[in-house]
């Protein structure tokens, strides 16, 4: 008899179609919250897959005998009950790997926007462009060129690394800081096969935060937030902030306490604290480029995240 898999959170086609291919009945629908215990119970589903947005908790983990996988597509685990799931003997699955490029590609999106202020160009072009060219022209000059600039990175794991990357490939210098690596050897692959290797070495917390021109943020969420005010006055004065790893983790009200007293230049924001309503404050703020959590949402990524489960499940569930 077919297995029942329930995606609840949306899957790529690639995705859907290996998971066809290895005879699942898959159920793409997105079931609310609420009313998730009793779609599984009825259907017999033996493996929910997610993203961020469902949560797979204790009361879903409980009341679902059939359940015999969560998968998430990404990386974080803060929306399911992973302990208690395991202490079930229910199988969790994550694709780490699969959104790293995406995420670094994306913190360049903001920084690259920031350096040229056209994450803010791009929100008064279409009002004023047509009147004011000359003086958006005046405003909008006076950009920073990347290269030679410090970057520092704030959690050196998959994406940090991948940061790195991009980072030395425009010619800047790169710190970085984490709490269980001293040293990592960084290779870059060119299009023609070449290769080049980079040893990096890890610096102390404070020296990356008061040395760095763009500090970007690559740590798992916490229970408390890691920039705070503390980290806001002894960075440089013309320095920018890039979020991308879980909103809280760089706290929003010292961050705009900070923007507001200039005490840095730029913020890049891809997670929020209250997502999915961010603060209003920090949506109108104009010295934030703003994405709505999109770090891993590229086609490629969404290809691997996909198929990687698909594939997982095969092996689990299918031997
Ligand atoms: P990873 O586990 O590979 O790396 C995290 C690194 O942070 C580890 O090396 C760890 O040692 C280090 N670390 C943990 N706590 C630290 C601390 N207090 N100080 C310094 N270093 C610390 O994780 P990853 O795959 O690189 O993901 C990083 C973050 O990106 C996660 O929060 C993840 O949820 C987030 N993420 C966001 C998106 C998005 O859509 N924006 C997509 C994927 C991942």
């Amino acid at each position: 008899m077919k297995k029942n898999i329930l995606v609840n959170d949306g899957i790529s086609k690639q995705g859907k179609n290996k998971l066809i291919s290895y005879d699942f009945n898959v159920f793409d629908k997105k079931i609310a919250q609420e009313d998730l215990v009793e779609f599984i119970n009825k259907n017999k589903i033996q493996a929910i897959l997610v993203r961020s947005a469902t949560k797979v908790n204790k009361n879903i983990i409980d009341s679902c005998p059939s359940l015999k996988i969560i998968g998430r597509g990404g990386v974080g685990m803060d929306n399911i009950d992973v302990e208690h799931a395991k202490s079930k003997d229910i199988d969790v699955i994550n694709t780490p790997d699969a959104s790293s490029i995406s995420v670094a590609e994306l913190v360049f999106s903001h920084i690259f926007s920031i350096s040229r202020f056209t994450h803010q160009s791009n929100r008064s072009m279409p009002l004023e462009g047509d009147v004011s060219f000359k003086n958006l022209k005046k405003k909008y000059s006076n950009g920073f060129e990347l290269k030679n600039k410090t970057i520092g990175i704030i959690g050196f794991g998959r994406i940090g690394q991948e940061v790195a990357k991009i980072a030395i490939g425009i010619g800047m210098k790169v710190l970085f800081f984490d709490k269980n690596i001293n040293s990592k050897s960084i290779k870059i692959d060119f299009f023609d096969k070449k290769q080049i290797s980079f040893e990096l070495k890890v610096s102390e917390f404070k020296t990356v935060i008061s040395s760095s021109d763009i500090l970007t943020i690559h740590v798992p969420k916490l229970h408390s937030s890691l920039i705070t005010k503390k980290e806001f006055k002894i960075m440089k004065k013309d320095a920018c902030i890039i979020n991308t790893s879980r909103g809280g983790v760089v706290n929003e009200k010292d961050l705009l306490e900070s923007l507001n007293m200039n005490r840095i230049k730029f913020a890049g924001l891809d997670v929020f604290e209250n997502e999915p309503i961010p603060d209003i404050k920090i949506l109108m703020n104009d010295n934030i480029s703003l994405t709505p959590h999109i770090g891993a949402s590229t086609i490629e990524a969404q290809n691997r995240i996909g198929v990687e489960l698909a594939e997982k499940l095969n092996k689990i569930l299918n031997g």
